[in-house]
């Protein structure tokens, strides 16, 4: 149940097409405090709001940056956290999805962030289960708090992100990075681009209001920011690439691209492919946010862990 007069006031996040103008302004607000705890303050300076609150972990698709940011997250607000291990679970002795979760509920956790390799499992659980459903990752459709964690980190380099063109680089087809993303940026105000090979762009890019380039120098003479993703070898099929080599010639991002646009910012949500995506001194370029990215991603996480539980009722 969300707070009266609370910005507010969803009590799940399932999708970043679910965020109005005033709940990113209200996240980010949010985000402003504890990114100033985490860069001030030492263990004591964190106000434990969520004393008391179980947050189960359940990463079914696996996870390294996001899962440590959620958990760091909740322990900081002094919230408890439960890691749902699914290699060691029952889930690997053929128990269903749902009957997985109905068991992990019956423990009366709060909140549940779930990460699974089937889109829309968040919503699939949100309609059954009591506790609430934070999405970490599902499958090829959304990523919410990564498209967050990459606007707070933008907005916190340069500002308002009003009129800014920001250029998604690489594989769109596949990621979920790149939905989420191109959500919340047009809400907050920017163009948006897509660049990549033919086949690792959707056909519906343009019908959404995105811009598309197919050759990467005149997506960055456009691009004020280069959000480059990572090929998802994992999500991939055969033969939509030649070779890594031949995307890296057409689609990465040296030192070389670096000059050529002296005020290009440039972002990953990491994992990096270092050597594919971006070369080497990208990652570590001044002009890089690739580590404001990872800092701003616990902020963000903070505060959405605090304001779903207020919007629950639960602290
Ligand atoms: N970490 C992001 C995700 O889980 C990006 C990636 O894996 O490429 O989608």
């Amino acid at each position: 149940m969300a707070q009266p007069g609370s910005d507010f006031p969803h009590t799940h996040l399932l999708s970043a097409d679910q965020l109005q103008r005033n709940h990113l302004d209200c996240i980010f607000q949010r985000s402003d405090e504890y990114l100033e705890q985490l860069r001030l303050h030492g263990p004591d300076g964190f106000s434990r709001v969520l004393n008391g609150v179980v947050v189960v972990l359940a990463f079914i698709e696996s996870s390294t940056r996001t899962r440590v940011s959620f958990e760091v997250a909740a322990k900081r607000l002094g919230a408890q956290t439960l890691n749902f291990q699914a290699g060691a679970s029952s889930l690997s002795k053929g128990e269903s999805l749902v009957d997985t979760m109905f068991t992990i509920e019956s423990n009366h956790p709060d909140l549940i962030v779930v990460r699974h390799s089937a889109a829309g499992t968040p919503e699939f659980l949100a309609g059954r289960l009591q506790s609430g459903i934070i999405n970490a990752g599902d499958g090829r459709r959304q990523h919410p708090t990564q498209g967050l964690l990459d606007a707070f980190a933008l907005r916190n380099r340069i500002g308002s992100l009003q009129g800014v063109n920001i250029c998604l680089i690489g594989d769109i087809y596949h990621s979920r990075v790149a939905r989420s993303n191109f959500d919340i940026l047009r809400t907050l105000g920017a163009n948006v681009a897509a660049c990549g090979p033919g086949t690792l762009m959707p056909d519906s890019l343009e019908a959404l209001g995105v811009r598309v380039f197919h050759k990467l120098d005149e997506a960055l003479e456009w691009a004020d920011v280069a959000n480059v993703l990572r090929i998802q070898r994992e999500r991939m099929d055969v033969g939509l690439l030649p070779s890594l080599r031949e995307f890296q010639r057409q689609f990465g991002i040296s030192g070389r691209h670096m000059q050529q646009h002296p005020e290009l910012l440039v972002m990953h949500p990491g994992p990096v492919n270092r050597g594919v995506e971006l070369s080497a001194g990208v990652v570590e370029h001044k002009r890089s946010l690739v580590l404001e990215q990872v800092e701003a991603g616990v902020a963000i996480r903070m505060a959405l862990l605090a304001l779903i539980s207020e919007a629950r009722g639960l602290v």
